[in-house]
């Protein structure tokens, strides 16, 4: 494989973010002066690796035209093709990029609700991943005992935690590797990209992710993202 493979980065930010229980979709929600889809699209943009950022809609998106990208480097685009679930939105935005990408060029599809992506990630996952015929994912291995629940929440089982990782992104994959299996893919059930390419026989490498590539999920979760932005001297 050349060394000429392309970076692209790929945001899927058409989700309605029922689950963060808020009127505004997650992804505009405001942390340190900007929506969290800025700051998941700045730390990708910022890094000399990646050669373009594209980011996936929802067809009525009104605000991301608001954004202020224009201090950015401006390798950002936007693609108004977003599913139902979040891989329908990501096989669009792969759909959307055929004819101006390679099959070996790289894909690196990371989260709108992921705002303190660390730069030594992605030089983990570019440089560990360099040369390899499927990809991986940042991830980090699971530190707490694991508990499964019963109906009632008391604890049914301790889950042998050996040797579980626990999936952050982004998730990195040959561009062919990742639209063959997307396309075969059940949309509705699939939660991660490297699922979709598990169930087509490959393994997927895991990278050193970091604790502080948080994905925000719920309003606490906010407060913590902020304090993690000025600690890696991010003050927008
Ligand atoms: O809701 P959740 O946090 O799992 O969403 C993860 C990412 O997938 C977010 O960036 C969200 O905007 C995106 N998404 C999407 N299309 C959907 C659902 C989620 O692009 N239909």
């Amino acid at each position: 494989m050349s060394d000429a493979v392309r970076h692209i980065a790929l945001v899927p930010a058409a989700g309605s973010g029922s689950r963060f229980g808020a009127a505004l979709p997650k992804q505009y929600t405001v942390l340190a002066g900007q929506p969290l889809l800025w700051h998941a699209v700045a730390r990708l943009a910022d890094h000399p690796s990646i050669d373009r950022v594209v980011v996936v809609l929802s067809r009525d998106d009104t605000r991301f035209a608001a954004l202020e990208l224009n201090g950015l480097r401006p390798i950002i685009d936007a693609r108004h093709c977003g599913g139902a679930t979040r891989a329908a939105s990501v096989l669009a935005g792969l759909r959307s990029l055929a004819g101006e990408v390679g099959a070996d060029d790289w894909i690196l599809v990371h989260d709108a609700a992921r705002p303190c992506l660390p730069a030594a990630v992605i030089d983990r996952l570019v440089g560990t991943l360099a040369g390899d015929a499927v990809g991986g994912i940042a991830a980090l291995p699971v530190a707490d005992t694991l508990k499964r629940a019963d109906a009632d929440t008391r604890i049914d089982a301790t889950v042998p935690r050996n040797g579980l990782w626990a999936a952050q992104t982004p998730q990195m994959f040959r561009y062919g590797v990742l639209l063959d299996a997307l396309e075969h893919a059940d949309l509705d059930h699939v939660t991660d990209e490297a699922g979709a390419v598990e169930a087509r026989g490959l393994a997927p490498r895991l990278v050193e992710g970091d604790p502080a590539n948080l994905k925000v999920t719920y309003p606490r979760d906010l407060r913590l993202a902020a304090q993690l932005l000025v600690a890696m001297g991010d003050h927008s």
